[in-house]
């Protein structure tokens, strides 16, 4: 089977809560598009402060560590540049003043696709497991989600950024990052570039410390998700195309 999306030459951009979100949910896929020629842009809403258990830590020094992390892991993706927010983590809230931002950068980069959270995850139960979606993820994708449409679409939404020379745009496909085979309905065969993804997790030292038990882990999880489509290795995406 082939791959059902053209990355060539398109524009992305790829939107997270934390440093990591991106890349955990994407960076194979992303890898595989920047080979064939895509621009690929990261906003980050917040730069994860709270993402540690060290009790020695502070926020202003993990900011810095998992931004520079971040950067490191884009670097190897070929993303071509990450841009912070400055919100804060465990804060993020869905409002108008997110979901400008966002128009904002929809607005100034025009991309083809907008890849994000799955702002319908709540929690998750299976007999085995179970998760809670944290709330800055849902916030993310749903802050996303409005800005796409209508938003950024209408002149009429945010009229003054054409006083920046900022035009309406539309978005022609979403992406949102899908963990559930059987909630996807777009498979990427990433099988050439999961070396990269689990490469690019690794440069996030500070939650993933690049050990063997997430590097298992991403494998056996890219393979659950190839199984139905006949590929070695997946990432799995709810495809939205707007009309
Ligand atoms: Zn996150």
């Amino acid at each position: 089977m082939k791959n059902p999306v053209n990355f060539r030459n398109k524009k992305i951009l790829v939107i997270g809560a934390h440093p990591d979100d991106n890349d955990f949910g994407a960076a194979a896929t992303m890898a595989l598009a920047a080979k064939l020629g895509a621009k690929i842009f990261y906003v980050i809403a917040t730069k994860g402060q709270r993402g540690s258990n060290d009790k020695k830590m502070t926020g202003e020094k993990l900011a810095k560590i998992r931004e520079q992390e971040q950067r490191k892991a884009a670097k190897i993706l070929e993303i071509k540049e990450v841009i912070f927010l400055d919100y804060n983590d465990g804060e993020l809230e869905v409002n108008l003043k997110l979901k400008e931002d966002l128009v904002m950068f929809l607005r100034k980069y025009r991309p083809d696709y907008v890849f994000t959270m799955d702002p319908s995850r709540f929690y998750y139960k299976r007999a085995d497991f179970g998760f809670i979606n944290h709330s800055d993820h849902r916030a993310i994708g749903e802050a996303t989600l409005d800005a796409c449409y209508p938003l950024a679409r209408d002149a009429v939404s945010f009229s003054e950024h054409a006083k920046i020379g900022l035009k309406p745009h539309k978005v022609k496909e979403i992406f949102l990052f899908s963990f559930m085979p059987e909630e996807a309905n777009c498979f990427i065969d990433v099988t050439k570039t999961l070396d990269l993804k689990i490469k690019a997790l690794a440069a996030h030292q500070s939650q993933f410390g690049g050990s063997k038990t997430t590097r298992e882990w991403v494998k056996s999880w890219a393979m659950e998700l190839g199984k139905k489509n006949g590929f070695k290795y997946a990432e799995a995406f709810v495809r939205l195309k707007l009309r």
